[in-house]
């Protein structure tokens, strides 16, 4: 057997199936499905209001799909209940499984009353065990390569919004998740500050890293991704690897998309 197929034989990293959900009702996805093996980076790209924030929220359950699979390194999530009565029926499961996936938001996020040493070490401590020398050192060895090791010491509201991301990513980072989920990391960034939060996110991709990833910036999803999910009013209207997509696009709507964003 080679490689490759052995491969295809093991359990995604993360697979969303038919994925439904509904604020009363409003519809805002209706069917998505997504697979993301190990080292992918999926980048879902569309118009504001598509279902692109609600589509990763409902991933990592801050919302609750009202109908469809999820399942992380081939473990289903458990529901009970329908509809809007849908919700985890394993509570432990959910912590378990939201505990492998990281979230950096548009918003950084950041506990504003701690350092960003502490921002990136309380997680691995609280949550993690991991004994406080080490959580040090390791936060420390991540600031360090995210560029921010000379700030460890100095609080959020003293850094940039550039330095606030890198420190939001470093802190996700530190929790090793299976998989990272970024909601537009450089949507509220100075466009000067977004290479650099750029720059770091690719660093990532290029470790291997499993990566969602809903970003307005094409010219950054069309080079790092091995996937792009095009939605459009909650559905999946173009999808594929980008030097496909990009240079032919199947659907009239991602095209003229592509057009106006870049
Ligand atoms: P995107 O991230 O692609 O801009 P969103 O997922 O944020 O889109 O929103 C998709 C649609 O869902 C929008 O019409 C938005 O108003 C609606 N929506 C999102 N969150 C809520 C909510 N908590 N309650 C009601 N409607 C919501
Ligand atoms: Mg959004």
């Amino acid at each position: 057997m080679t490689d490759k197929s052995n491969k295809n034989t093991t359990a995604a990293t993360l697979e969303v199936e038919d994925l439904h959900k509904s604020f009363g009702d409003l519809e805002v996805l209706k069917g998505v499905s997504m697979t993301a093996r190990e080292g992918d980076v999926v980048s879902i790209v569309g118009s504001s209001g598509s279902g692109k924030s609600t589509f990763l929220r409902c991933i990592n359950l801050l919302e609750l799909p009202t109908a469809g699979t999820i399942r992380l390194s081939g473990e289903d999530v458990k529901f009970k209940g329908s509809g809007k009565d849908r919700v985890p029926s394993d509570k432990k499961q959910v912590a378990r499984l939201r505990s492998q996936l990281g979230m950096v938001f548009q918003s950084f996020n950041l506990w504003q009353h701690r350092t960003v040493l502490q921002n990136v070490m309380e997680g691995q401590v609280q949550v993690l065990g991991v004994p406080k020398a080490e959580a040090r050192e390791r936060a420390e060895g991540i600031l360090e390569r995210v560029g921010l090791y000379d700030k460890r010491e100095q609080y959020p509201a003293f850094l940039s919004g550039g330095q606030q991301q890198r420190a939001a990513i470093a802190r996700a980072v530190a929790m090793e998740p299976k998989v990272m989920l970024f909601d537009e990391p450089t949507s509220a960034l100075d466009p000067e500050l977004v290479g650099e939060v750029l720059k770091v996110i690719r660093g990532l991709a290029e470790e291997g890293r499993t990566m969602i990833l809903v970003t307005h910036e094409m010219r950054f999803a069309r080079d790092v991704s091995s996937e792009v999910v095009y939605l459009h009013e909650g559905r999946v209207e173009e999808r594929g690897a980008p030097e496909t997509i990009f240079t032919n696009p199947s659907s009239e709507r991602f095209a003229s998309f592509i057009q106006t964003t870049h």
